[in-house]
């Protein structure tokens, strides 16, 4: 791969927050003091280890508060992916004597989907629920899928690719009427929340969650730092050993820098959220009714409403959505198609094939979600050149089916 003197010249819209945001001026510099200055060990006794510990437990602590919880219950990982990690096989791993029976949804992450995996090839038996046609997860079917040996439920707060916000307060009561009801403290509940950090309330106690993971990368924070809220009274086992940092659940070096830029961001996107949603709502819903307007037989894939207000996703039908990605691309527009894990290969998104949809649409369908930086001026630029692209492409790709 080159860049080219063209590729530096040309006008760049980012419209692949979904994937990663870059980090805000603010947080850079909230983060900088930790490479330099303030560099010492959490877990050194003297001044210069002291400094660091009171910064990582004011750290800790600013999460605590967005998060409603202790700041006892705050533990720093390495990512949203092993966050989700140590949810996933802390509980199964600590629980198995009480059954091992997990249920998810079809279209969590992957690095929910594959952990789930992992565990079933552990002798675990994983539900995998089935979502509506807007990727909605069903809170009585949840219920009706929770069995006595059932010890974990994880359900994404909103999802990466279609942005749809699951119900998760409402999921949450009923897997605490079932725990009344049977007189038992299972299933824990866990929630991937990393699309959800940046635009809406993390309050725990009102979702009804045990468990709860974000990152830093989705919320114009650094990237390789993760969150795993964990309520008191759940043990799990850890997955990394050595010494006893984060209550001996994590052990390492804390990344002290990302850890403080995490917070910084989270707290930065929980103040700003309201104004900032409503300022995506707007250029979201421009984006979405100039597409179903101006090009022909496409499909906005996710719950029109409960969506994350950054998000758009549609099929064009009978176009590639690899190929209308590459045009883009040359125009100085970077979207995604499907998952940004997944692609480098051509298989079709497990999301857009739980919503069922045909095959096509998998294919014909691309994402693009809004950042900060997102003006109307870049949005009406997007809507100059997908229709002339959209045509082009489904000129050249007839549509492909199985
Ligand atoms: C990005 C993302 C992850 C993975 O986070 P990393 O920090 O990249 O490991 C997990 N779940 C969801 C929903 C995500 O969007």
């Amino acid at each position: 791969m080159t860049i080219t003197e063209k590729d530096k010249m040309k006008k760049e819209i980012y419209l692949d927050h979904a994937s990663t945001t870059y980090i805000l001026p603010e947080v850079e510099k909230a983060m900088k003091p930790y490479y330099q200055n303030i560099y010492g060990n959490p877990s050194s006794l003297h001044n210069k280890g002291r400094e660091a510990l009171i910064a990582l437990d004011k750290a800790r602590e600013k999460i605590a508060n967005i998060f409603n919880s202790r700041s006892s219950e705050i533990i720093f990982t390495g990512s949203g992916t092993e966050s989700d990690n140590l949810a996933l096989f802390g509980v199964a791993k600590k629980y198995q004597d009480k059954g091992k029976h997990i249920i998810i949804s079809k279209i969590e992450h992957h690095a929910i989907l594959h952990t789930a995996q992992a565990l079933e090839k552990d002798g675990f038996e994983i539900t995998y629920l089935n979502v509506d046609e807007d990727g909605l997860v069903n809170s009585k079917e949840l219920s009706k899928a929770i069995r006595s040996d059932t010890i974990l439920v994880s359900i994404m707060y909103a999802n990466n690719e279609i942005g749809t916000i699951e119900p998760i307060s409402e999921i949450g009561k009923e897997i605490l009427k079932y725990r009344r009801e049977n007189e038992t403290e299972f299933p824990y509940f866990h929630t991937d929340a990393c699309q959800a950090a940046g635009a809406l309330d993390l309050g725990v106690e009102k979702l009804h969650v045990d468990l709860m993971t974000i990152n830093g990368s989705k919320i114009y924070g650094p990237k390789g730092v993760g969150v795993l809220y964990k309520k008191k009274s759940v043990k799990i086992k850890p997955l990394i050993y050595g010494g006893s940092q984060e209550f001996g659940l994590r052990a390492g070096t804390e990344n002290l820098a990302g850890i403080v830029g995490l917070a910084t961001a989270l707290e930065l996107a929980q103040k700003d959220k309201e104004k900032e949603n409503k300022r995506l709502i707007k250029l979201q819903d421009k984006l979405i009714a100039s597409i179903e307007k101006n090009i022909p037989n496409v499909k906005l894939n996710g719950h029109r409403q409960k969506r994350l207000p950054n998000n758009v996703n549609m099929t064009i039908l009978g176009a590639e959505g690899e190929a209308l990605l590459l045009y883009l691309d040359n125009e100085g527009i970077y979207i995604s198609t499907g998952s940004a894990c997944t692609s480098f290969d051509l298989d079709p998104s497990h999301v857009i094939v739980a919503l069922g949809l045909p095959y096509e649409y998998a294919h014909g369908s691309i994402r693009m979600t809004l950042g900060k930086k997102t003006t109307e001026e870049d949005i009406n630029y997007v809507l100059k050149v997908l229709p002339e692209i959209a045509k082009k492409v489904r000129e050249m790709s007839p549509v492909r089916t199985k």
